[in-house]
């Protein structure tokens, strides 16, 4: 029964009660890192994942919220593993992915250099597996398969989105997106499906271009819901919110989703964990 942890529910605004945008999935033993935002080994921490402990980092896009930690999730695992001839992480991202692994790397270079130097037992960098795709099967291992679709967060492109398919029970990814088709598909009968969303009625109104222009490339909450109505989820997560959910109003935005969406709603601070039941 796959387990769905919202590590972090926040967005490029820094926030001091939310993580940047980052989803454990945990599944048959398994444990999928989505997006790796602000603050998600401290999240992790606190439910007792390591970067080590990670089965496959899975990006949906390499928006900057989405991939900030991506040097810490990198060193930390490569520093606090002691097997002798460590696995690498899979990563699995969309085109551009390897490009950014591998800047990374260089840029934690000296670092790098630093402990290999320091430690008899660290000789070689941290190992990469890097897998790039747009769409079809990504992972088939140990009753866990993972398959990719394209989402549409132009002109971010490409951006994927992921279903994890677990003892008959589905989760769906689909990071930051306006509705499209491939999503649709990608989400159709999912027993759950996360979902970045934006309050549009609240962000229009901002002063800022620069902060409207976000409206352009992300799902509105009602969106969001309707796209879960299509696909004939079960439970819509709603996470990344922007602006941050005032405290208290949590209700406002459960009914803006449910004027497009009749089944179950989650929603709710970093940590909060949503348990996922095959319906068939
Ligand atoms: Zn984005
Ligand atoms: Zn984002």
């Amino acid at each position: 029964m796959p387990e769905i942890t919202l590590l972090g529910t926040g967005s490029p605004i820094p926030d001091p009660n939310r993580a940047g945008p980052s989803t454990l999935v945990r599944a048959d033993g398994q444990v999928f890192l989505v997006d790796c935002g602000r603050g998600v080994l401290q999240r992790a921490a606190a439910v007792g994942v390591g970067a080590g402990g990670l089965s496959a980092l899975l990006l949906t896009h390499l928006h900057s919220d989405h991939i900030a930690e991506l040097g810490d999730v990198l060193i930390t695992r490569w520093v606090t593993n002691f097997a002798p001839d460590p696995e690498p992480l899979p990563i699995i991202g969309p085109p551009g992915t390897a490009e950014v692994v591998e800047a990374t790397l260089k840029a934690f270079g000296h670092d790098i250099g630093y402990r290999i130097a320091h430690h008899d037992d660290l000789t070689a960098p941290p190992p990469q597996d890097v897998r790039e795709c747009t769409e079809g099967t990504v992972w088939h291992r140990d009753g866990v398969t993972i398959r990719v679709a394209p989402t549409d967060h132009r002109p971010v492109a490409p951006t994927i989105g992921f279903r994890i398919e677990s003892g008959g029970a589905s989760v769906v990814l689909a990071g930051d997106t306006v509705p499209c088709d491939s999503l649709d598909e990608l989400a159709a009968g999912a027993d759950a499906l996360v979902h970045t969303v934006i309050r549009k009625d609240i962000v229009t109104h901002s002063p800022q271009q620069r902060i409207k222009d976000i409206c352009d490339y992300h799902s509105s909450v009602q969106e969001a819901a309707a796209t879960a109505n299509r696909a004939g989820v079960a439970t819509l997560v709603m996470t990344h919110y922007v602006p941050a959910i005032v405290p208290g109003q949590e209700e406002q935005w459960r009914a803006l989703a449910a004027t497009e969406f009749g089944g179950h709603i989650e929603l709710g601070d970093d940590l909060h964990r949503v348990e996922v039941h095959a319906r068939h």
